[in-house]
């Protein structure tokens, strides 16, 4: 609790900062990174996890956590003549767009009681100009209508499996992380745009890597992790959304990525394993884009923010080398996403002492401890 309210008196003094008005100031972008880059990756991975998503208009990202807040002394003063406020009667249920005040009265100044959260569901009993009369845990109170919306969240609760697009839901608190365990059972060759609207064609999804000592399938490995992880996050109050929770699917890099822009999700975590020419190559990287990436570009600062801290837990708790991260605009599954996202190449299987340890349980049960831990860092939990 004390850490939830950190961050919402952290979201209030930056739009206090930044000026009123401008509701995408108060993203709560989980920390700026003071330095564009944390490291330069070693070798390449084995730059086969791409995806491709349709471009869904909209990034969530933008709406973490606008909270609609003070205005400032002299706008309050000159608007106390302003006329009652008049409200049609309704009968409706409507989901909150992002973090916002529940008042007492539908004022600025008005008590706050309570937080409503992203996605959260309120009956509406009456709208007005600027506000709405909502009732929650059968008390009423005020919202501001900017974040209100009657259409209920894109979250698929009950999805179908290894559908493109839905991916597999499990409720557990209000920030929601996509999983997606890289590859598959079978490799999809046909090409899909390595962005929206670019001419380079790239593969729907590689075949993955094996392990050079232990014969263990990529996507096999990444599929542990992955159930791992999911398990972690909704013991610790997130919701998950899985791209995946078998191997025989038919996912492309692009329908992966097009699940998390759907779903508007807080953050998406792919997981791989690398693989060299180089047998001696060992730990671990993260990949983002870079900055001048022309199709997520401005979600640059966030990703590597979220990369730096996925790649530290999972090295932290894993005991892999630190490479650091590695900026590049070739991955279709980073290209598409619209959400914060990160790919965590885990180790090497073409290292044989990496190789037989990522396919032991503790190890997959550490990664996944680890990146949960990196999620709590990166959401200030
Ligand atoms: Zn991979």
């Amino acid at each position: 609790m004390k850490k939830k309210l950190a961050v919402i008196l952290a979201g209030i003094l930056l739009l206090i900062v930044s000026g009123c008005g401008n509701s995408n100031a108060g993203t709560a972008e989980p920390g700026q990174a003071s330095l564009p880059v944390s490291g330069t990756a070693v070798s390449e991975p084995s730059a086969s996890e791409e995806t491709t998503a349709e471009p869904s208009g909209e990034s969530s990202a933008a709406e973490t956590t606008a909270l609609e807040t003070t205005v400032p002394p002299e706008t309050t003063a000159a608007e106390t003549t302003a006329a009652p406020m008049v409200f049609q009667d309704v009968d409706e249920t409507v989901y909150v767009t992002g973090q916002v005040n529940f008042r007492a009265e539908p004022s600025l100044d008005a008590e706050i009681k309570a937080v409503l959260s992203k996605r959260a569901s309120v009956k509406r009993t009456g709208i007005g100009d600027e506000w709405s009369r909502v009732v929650q845990n059968g008390e009423e109170g005020y919202v501001s209508n900017k974040y209100l919306t009657t259409e209920k969240p894109k979250v698929p609760a009950g999805s179908v499996e290894g559908q493109a697009g839905t991916g597999i839901y499990h409720e557990g608190g209000d920030i929601l992380v996509v999983i997606d365990a890289g590859h598959q059972g079978k490799q999809m060759t046909e090409k899909e745009p390595n962005g929206p609207g670019s001419s380079t064609m790239k593969a729907k999804v590689a075949s993955g890597t094996e392990g050079v000592s232990t014969g263990n399938e990529e996507y096999k490995v990444t599929l542990n992790v992955a159930l791992y992880l999911r398990d972690e996050l909704l013991s610790r109050g997130y919701s998950v959304l899985m791209t995946r929770e078998t191997n025989d699917v038919k996912l492309s890099n692009v329908d992966r990525a097009q699940i998390a822009n759907e779903a508007g999700a807080d953050a998406m975590v792919r997981i791989h394993c690398n693989s060299s020419e180089k047998s001696s190559v060992t730990g671990a990287l993260g990949i983002c884009q870079s900055p001048d990436n022309p199709y997520c570009g401005d979600i640059y600062k966030t990703c590597l923010k979220l990369t730096k801290a996925v790649l530290n837990g999972h090295c932290e708790a894993t005991g892999r080398k630190n490479t650091g991260v590695w900026e590049t605009d070739t991955m279709t599954g980073t290209n598409w996403c619209q959400v914060p996202n990160t790919i965590i190449e885990m180790g090497y299987m073409s290292n044989s002492d990496e190789d037989e340890l990522m396919g032991t349980e503790d190890f997959q049960r550490n990664a996944a401890i680890g990146i949960a831990d990196g999620l709590d860092d990166y959401f200030g939990r």
